[in-house]
């Protein structure tokens, strides 16, 4: 029997009344299964001494005392008991709050077993945590709640609690649930993965993350466990990728154009001002082959900001209007997708291309008229936003979507974008890069490029670090630049001014930039609430040079691309993710001329947020910084992942078990390729990651 099929009911445990059953279902825990998987937080070795003298150099004390004297302090119900306490090595109290019956139990001249964190205070060494157990009897192991068994010379599990729960109760029905049902579970890792690896069996493993004897089982233990748990997610990512395979295999559209770019395509190339970049060209050239292929294509293409994605997303784009069908680009903010619909008609147009712009502002009659083109298949290459993906939208014979700065959209319904064509190839572009050990388990099942290098000549941006009180001192700078002809961003957290926070806002420092700072240079304001005609009238300005300074929030974030602007300035940068200022340094140094990024940061910035600003001094390459964000901050943190199943894990955490990820995906392929079937639903499966599979839905194609 596997673990998933324990669906007994925890009232079959012995010693489990109707009261606890009730309290375990308080919990959400109502089958020995479940209660078994309620792994502890944390353990408590109390399996080796630790004498009082050693407080300090271990988390608690674990020793046996005599009672030496009793003392009170205090008044009315504040009147508390102080124990003095001594081993072969050191004097030391027990301070009793609220335990007054302590008096009783602790008798003086009496030895007891004693568990505690102690502290150095008012010249003693004190105690107000701590346990105790007379040395020859076990009522006090009763009153611990251990069911009767001493508490003391194990490794005890602490639990995560919740309504009504203790760690008495859960010590001793997980103890009984173990002897009870225990022994006989079965593996769930094929044999040879857990001999290779060195792990225990399922019932050992079991046991020992609730009752190990010492810390090296434990940690066997939980190394088992992670593993079990990163293998059935690449299992379950390996198995997506192999029936998105199987199920879709569509007739060869063309016999691949090999290495080189195609017709269509070597025209674009033709018109351009400079070269594909050799990861721009190795892009291209793999979507062609997968473009070509016999199933559809579902690829990330990862590139740091300015590496030139959009031109890899058109070139894919002539890939299918070549071929008579369609393609969608979607953006997910009106101001991206504007700007890659300029471009495209200013690159594609003149090759034959029939381009839409298509967003959800768009009034009603050039809306249908534009419905109707686009069913008709008048129109070969629609740019939007998630417009395109409307109820009402139809095409022709949609053959590509691009998705740009997917990260954006979280889990968008990539279900209900694929549905409008038949099968259509997906391309899915991001600038935030994806840390790798994500890369592995909420992208697991797409196909990956990177765009490594950049296009030639860029100037790596300087970055530097304010403090506020020297703000002067980089709007001077800035002067400088503006006074060059250059162009500057100022970027604020914050809209408009908020009374409870002391923070400058992007409304008050545009009118003051432009008002007093910079009198001589025209300066506009650009955030989300500004209504999508203004936001585009900006930006237009700025691209030619109207307007020289923009303030914004962090809508210029993503993709704005104006070569010309030099200066990004981020006010009260600690207050933005590492990856937004990242996405923000990267708007800057996009033209020939050297460019610059301020961080001005408060002048009480923390510890923490100084390393923070730190890695962005120390680093320019964009996957290194969000692997650096991911740790700082956790995967929570990362935009879309929290969504996306990812963070289901029960015990295995694939950001600190990055090495055994990446064996468990090696094992995982492995087995799939000998046995595709390994993962049906009634194979050999751990119903618990399927059970929570279904958030997986955020690369559900
Ligand atoms: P991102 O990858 O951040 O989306 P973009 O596609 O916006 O980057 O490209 C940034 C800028 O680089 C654009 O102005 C684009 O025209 C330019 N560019 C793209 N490819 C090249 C290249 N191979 N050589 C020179 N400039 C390029
Ligand atoms: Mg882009």
């Amino acid at each position: 029997m596997f673990l998933r099929e324990l669906s007994t009911s925890v009232d079959h445990i012995r010693g489990a009344g109707p009261a606890a059953v009730r309290t375990l279902a308080q919990s959400g825990i109502t089958s020995i299964a479940g209660l078994l998987c309620r792994y502890p937080r944390d353990w408590e070795d109390r399996s080796i001494e630790v004498p009082l003298k050693d407080f300090g150099s271990y988390p608690a004390v674990c020793t046996v005392v005599t009672v030496l004297a009793h003392d009170w302090f205090g008044f009315g119900r504040m009147r508390t008991l102080k124990v003095y306490v001594e081993d072969d090595t050191a004097r030391a109290v027990l301070v009793c709050f609220n335990r007054p019956f302590l008096e009783k139990q602790l008798i003086v001249g009496r030895r007891y077993r004693l568990w505690g964190r102690f502290f150095y205070k008012y010249g003693e060494i004190q105690s107000t945590a701590f346990e105790v157990e007379a040395l020859d009897g076990d009522d006090a192991g009763e009153r611990a709640g251990t069911g009767g068994k001493s508490s003391f010379g194990k490794i005890l599990p602490i639990y995560p609690l919740s309504a009504g729960l203790s760690q008495g109760l859960l010590r001793r029905l997980v103890r009984s649930a173990l002897d009870q049902y225990g022994a006989p579970l079965e593996d769930e890792l094929p044999g040879e993965i857990t001999a290779k690896e060195g792990l225990l069996s399922k019932a050992a493993a079991l046991r020992a993350i609730h009752f190990p004897q010492t810390l090296g089982e434990l940690e066997k233990a939980k190394n088992t466990l992670i593993y079990e748990e990163l293998f059935y997610l690449e299992i379950m990512v390996g198995r997506r990728a192999l029936e998105r395979r199987d199920r879709d295999t569509r007739e060869q559209t063309a016999v691949s154009s090999g290495d080189e770019p195609s017709l269509l395509q070597k025209r674009l190339l033709e018109r351009l001002p400079f070269k594909l970049t050799s990861g721009q060209l190795d892009a291209v050239l793999e979507i062609n082959r997968d473009m070509d292929g016999p199933y559809p294509m579902a690829r990330l293409l990862q590139g740091d900001v300015g590496s030139g994605k959009t031109l890899v997303a058109f070139m894919a784009a002539l890939r299918a209007v070549e071929q008579g069908r369609q393609a969608a680009v979607m953006a997910p903010t009106e101001l991206l997708a504007r700007q890659h619909a300029e471009n495209a008609a200013r690159l594609l147009e003149p090759l034959g291309c029939r381009i839409a712009f298509l967003t959800g502002n768009l009034r009603a009659s050039g809306r249908s008229h534009l419905l109707k083109a686009l069913a008709a298949g008048d129109i070969d290459i629609a740019v939007g936003t998630h417009a395109l993906f409307s109820k009402d939208v139809e095409y022709r014979d949609l053959r590509l979507v691009v998705v740009d700065e997917q990260h954006r959209f979280g889990v968008v319904q990539r279900s209900s974008i694929m549905a409008k064509g038949d099968r259509p190839d997906l391309l899915m572009m991001s600038a935030t890069p994806i840390p790798r050990t994500l890369a592995l388990t909420v992208f697991g099942d797409l196909d990956v490029s990177v765009i490594r290098d950049m296009p030639p000549g860029r100037k790596p941006v300087k970055t530097h670090l304010a403090k506020q009180s020297n703000e002067g001192k980089v709007y001077e700078f800035v002067g400088k630049e503006l006074a060059q002809g250059r162009q500057a961003y100022f970027v604020y957290p914050l809209i408009e001014m908020d009374e409870n926070k002391d923070l400058k806002d992007a409304q008050s420092m545009a009118d003051r930039l432009g008002r007093e700072i910079f009198p001589r240079y025209p300066a506009a304001l650009i955030h989300s609430k500004l209504d999508e005609e203004e936001k585009r009238k900006t930006m237009e300005a700025f691209r030619n040079g109207e307007i020289k300074i923009l303030v914004a929030t962090s809508v210029v974030e993503v993709g704005v691309d104006v070569p010309n602007a030099s200066c990004m300035v981020i006010e009260h940068a600690e207050r933005f993710g590492l990856s937004a200022l990242h996405q923000l340094r990267g708007r800057v140094g996009r033209g020939d001329a050297q460019s610059y990024c301020f961080l001005v940061y408060s002048d009480d910035l923390s510890e923490d947020g100084k390393t923070r600003l730190m890695v962005m001094l120390e680093n320019s390459d964009g996957f290194v910084i969000a692997e650096e964000d991911l740790k700082l901050r956790g995967p929570g943190q990362i935009a879309g992942i929290e969504q996306s199943g990812y963070l289901s894990l029960g015990i295995a955490d694939p950001v600190r078990d990055a090495e055994a990820l990446a064996r468990a995906r090696g094992d995982a392929f492995t087995v799939l390729e000998k046995d595709p079937g390994f993962l049906d639903p009634d194979h050999r499966v751990i119903a618990r990651v399927l059970e929570k599979a279904p958030p997986f839905s955020g690369v559900t194609l």
